[in-house]
């Protein structure tokens, strides 16, 4: 696995999906920027750990999804690190009847089976007022931007590098995603355009790369989005439940849900992409004959 410094003390570990930032507080301890996957990154950041003589005295999370704080609470106990995150993530992860109300149409036994990894109890929890924490003796600078989850924050170190969780995706990962995922999409369109104001040196995306200037890039994702938000609303050609529109956007944006997580997460993402078009006018949301449907006004075989 490859660590590069970005500058000062710095530094990213590129975990193939996903870059992971660290801050060295000094030659033997370190602050994690997030914590990988538990199945794909627990041992080899273990192992990266163990063989640099580094030891993880703090954990701040942009966020508390499966990717982000997979090992928190693992390396809160190997090392006795102090984790912060904002409140509301915080709350999600506290415990297992927490991550239930996330995962709401899962049974509490499944979320415990696949997402019981997660749980962690945040020492320092961030109210969406503070603009800095201070870990370890190291004050990084905060901006909330919520949408892609609720409490998301971008992180920005003493050495002027901002950590962008996934507030922003790469072109790369752009030219894949068929629903790139946002809990809330107009709070999250919102959190992109102020990332406009960000004056950093450097930015790191965990999904993915270390870019020098993210304008083009902000512009780029909004649009992005967008247009998927645009894709969504032309498959409601006909009053349609959500699972109706689930299985017009599997069929038209060719992506398979071969297993119940892949489901749960597909079901979760339409989701709010439904409720941005609801939000913003595009679509009306209907009780026809006991069952939730939607309706594209613009579209001509709406009647009954
Ligand atoms: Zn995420």
């Amino acid at each position: 696995m490859e660590s590069r410094l970005i500058q000062g003390n710095t530094y990213v570990l590129d975990l193939g999906i996903l870059d992971l930032p660290y801050y060295k507080i000094n030659e033997t301890d370190i602050i994690l920027l997030d914590t990988g996957y538990m199945k794909d990154h627990r041992e080899k950041l273990a192992e990266f750990f163990t063989a640099n003589r580094l030891q993880v005295k703090g954990i701040l999370c942009s966020h508390a999804h499966i990717d982000h704080v997979g090992n928190a609470q693992f390396f809160k106990e190997k090392y006795g690190a102090l984790v912060a995150m904002a409140q509301e993530e915080a709350n999600i992860v506290h415990s297992t009847l927490g991550l239930k109300i996330f995962y709401s149409t899962y049974p509490l036994s499944k979320v415990e089976e696949h997402y019981g990894h997660m749980v962690v109890q945040t020492d320092l929890p961030i109210s969406s007022q503070e603009t800095s924490v201070t870990l370890c003796g190291v004050t990084f600078e905060l901006l909330h931007t919520p949408g892609h989850s609720i409490g998301h924050m971008v992180i920005t170190t003493p050495d002027k590098v901002s950590y962008l969780g996934d507030a922003l995706i790469s072109e790369d990962v752009m030219a894949s995603a068929k629903m790139p995922y946002a809990y809330l999409l107009k709070e999250d369109l919102a959190s992109k355009v102020s990332l406009y104001a960000l004056k950093s040196d450097w930015y790191v995306l965990a999904h993915k790369g270390v870019y020098p200037d993210i304008r083009d890039l902000i512009t780029d994702n909004i649009y992005f989005y967008r247009q998927r938000a645009e894709e969504v609303l032309r498959l409601v050609t006909e009053k349609m439940t959500q699972e109706d529109i689930l299985k017009a956007a599997a069929k038209t944006m060719g992506f398979r849900v071969g297993s119940i997580n892949k489901y749960l997460v597909v079901e979760r993402m339409l989701r709010s992409y439904l409720d941005y078009l609801v939000e913003t006018g595009k679509l009306i949301l209907t009780l026809d004959a006991g069952f939730l449907k939607y309706i594209n006004p613009n579209e001509r075989n709406m009647e009954d």
